[in-house]
């Protein structure tokens, strides 16, 4: 067994996961630095002199008030916090989980992002959070492991090809690199992928999008939290909500299994459970909420550079830096809090990747795992007020959230800080159901996260 120092010795990009997990020495706490920095000169003297690292955030007492509660402490509600101070000077906030942060889907995703949506408002609004991506190991002084890669969705009949050129028409539209590509360039970019003619689902040609990649989800997580706790946000993990007070039309504060909290905002930021924390505040939402069930293989060689997903076969694949092949599939058909694997995913899914890659037959899976997604009726997020006064909501993030990560927390904040919610989330109101302006994403987002 290596100690810790040792494991950052050996392992440089891991230095964020070792700190977070380090027991610190309490005399070294004192004289350390919070946040540390993690740069290459603080890597290499950590690793030379065995020393440990800080904590990455301090613990804190619950505050029997705060300006600002965030309830989930996923990527979403961190994020939040993180903009609310840097952008707004709003540091008086607290992220409650009722587990430990990245305990829901933002620790479960197969991280894939991309920008190549339906409709001119999702492009827009997941093209921001690709840019944000771009530059956040920088922002957060955390190494998130962003890797671009190309993402690839096949087309096997003559709708789904239609669809590809719609989406390319629309991306091209907005500026974004994306288009559709044939069965030999598909077959240059993937040799493994089996593009022959006579199996049961040809590939007739792929929307490919070059800036699409994957990225190391927990660190994503991390580093937000660090970031944000560093400007003073406050984590509390392991901190249900249990009820939100509301009187006149107005939220006077929550209730937690660890006390109550006095605050003017509210933003339920909680996903798969985003319907239960709303119900505390008497507003009913359009979401469902389903598992969906994801999977790792040993890790290969190093051969699958491109993110490659495929609609009609229920799949997607990618690789990991480390070998691993990541699989994932479209939510289970039942909604559910249940987050179990199921033999019949496993199975489903293997027959569907060899039909695929029939090279991959003998490669073996490690484990497979499962998360809750709150489903809205098109596809797109629920985002900015409520008809209750200081709550707000960042939910409806289905099974391609993660990616929205940086765009919804920077969204949020602003919405929190101004009163109304921005330009770029206008379209992703509660009002749009009412009101029948759906924002149809299914196209793009059902399978190909
Ligand atoms: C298997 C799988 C694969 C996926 N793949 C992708 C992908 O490749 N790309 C992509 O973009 N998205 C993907 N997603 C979707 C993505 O993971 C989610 O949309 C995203 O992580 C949601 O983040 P969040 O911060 O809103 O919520 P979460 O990360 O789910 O956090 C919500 C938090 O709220 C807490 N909570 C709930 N109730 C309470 C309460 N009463 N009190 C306090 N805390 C509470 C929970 O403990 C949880 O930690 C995938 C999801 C799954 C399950």
């Amino acid at each position: 067994m290596l100690a810790v120092h040792e494991f950052v010795r050996l392992v440089p990009g891991r230095n964020a996961v070792a700190a977070v997990r380090a027991p610190s020495h309490p005399r070294r706490r004192r004289r350390a630095q919070f946040p540390a920095r993690y740069g290459a000169l603080a890597l290499l003297r950590h690793g030379l002199s065995g020393r440990e690292w800080p904590r990455a955030w301090p613990d804190q007492p619950l505050r029997k008030r705060y300006d600002a509660v965030i309830i989930g402490g996923g990527v979403h509600g961190l994020a939040a916090a993180y903009y609310l101070a840097v952008n707004h000077g709003i540091t008086d906030v607290a992220v409650l989980d009722k587990g430990y942060i990245g305990s829901g889907g933002s620790g479960r995703n197969t991280a894939i992002l991309r920008s190549n949506y339906l409709t001119p408002e999702g492009v827009r609004f997941y093209d921001r959070s690709m840019r944000l991506y771009r530059t956040l190991a920088a922002d957060l002084d955390y190494n998130v492991m962003f890797s671009r890669r190309g993402h690839l969705t096949l087309a096997h009949n003559d709708s789904s090809l239609r669809t590809m050129r719609w989406r390319a028409e629309v991306n091209q539209m907005q500026g974004i690199d994306s288009e559709v590509i044939d069965p030999a360039e598909i077959k240059r970019l993937v040799p493994y992928l089996d593009t022959s003619a006579d199996t049961r689902y040809p590939i007739l040609g792929a929307l490919y999008h070059p800036p699409g990649g994957i990225i190391r989800h927990d660190a994503v997580v991390w580093g937000y939290a660090r970031a944000a706790a560093a400007r003073g946000a406050h984590i509390h993990q392991e901190t249900e909500v249990t009820g939100i007070d509301v009187r006149d039309g107005r939220v006077q504060g929550i209730r937690t299994k660890k006390g109550d909290i006095a605050t003017p905002v509210v933003l339920n930021a909680t996903a798969g459970w985003s319907t239960l924390v709303a119900a505390m505040a008497g507003v009913r939402l359009p979401i469902q909420t389903f598992p969906l069930q994801a999977a790792v293989t040993e890790p290969v060689r190093p051969f699958l550079h491109a993110v490659v997903v495929s609609g009609t076969l229920h799949v997607y694949v990618s690789q990991t830096d480390r070998g691993e092949l990541v699989f994932g599939a479209s939510v289970d058909p039942f909604a559910s809090y249940s987050t179990r694997g199921t033999l019949e995913f496993a199975e489903g899914l293997a027959t569907h990747v060899i039909e695929l890659m029939p090279g991959l037959s003998k490669v073996r899976l490690l484990r497979q795992w499962s998360g809750l997604c709150d489903m809205t009726p098109d596809f797109s997020p629920i985002m900015g007020g409520t008809p209750v006064e200081g709550f707000y909501v960042d939910v409806g993030w289905g099974t391609y959230g993660f990616k929205a990560g940086p765009v919804s927390g920077e969204a949020m904040a602003r919405c929190i800080a101004d009163g109304r919610a921005p330009e770029i989330i206008e379209a992703f109101g509660l009002g749009r159901f009412g009101a029948g302006e759906l924002v149809g994403e299914k196209g793009a987002a059902a399978v190909g996260h």
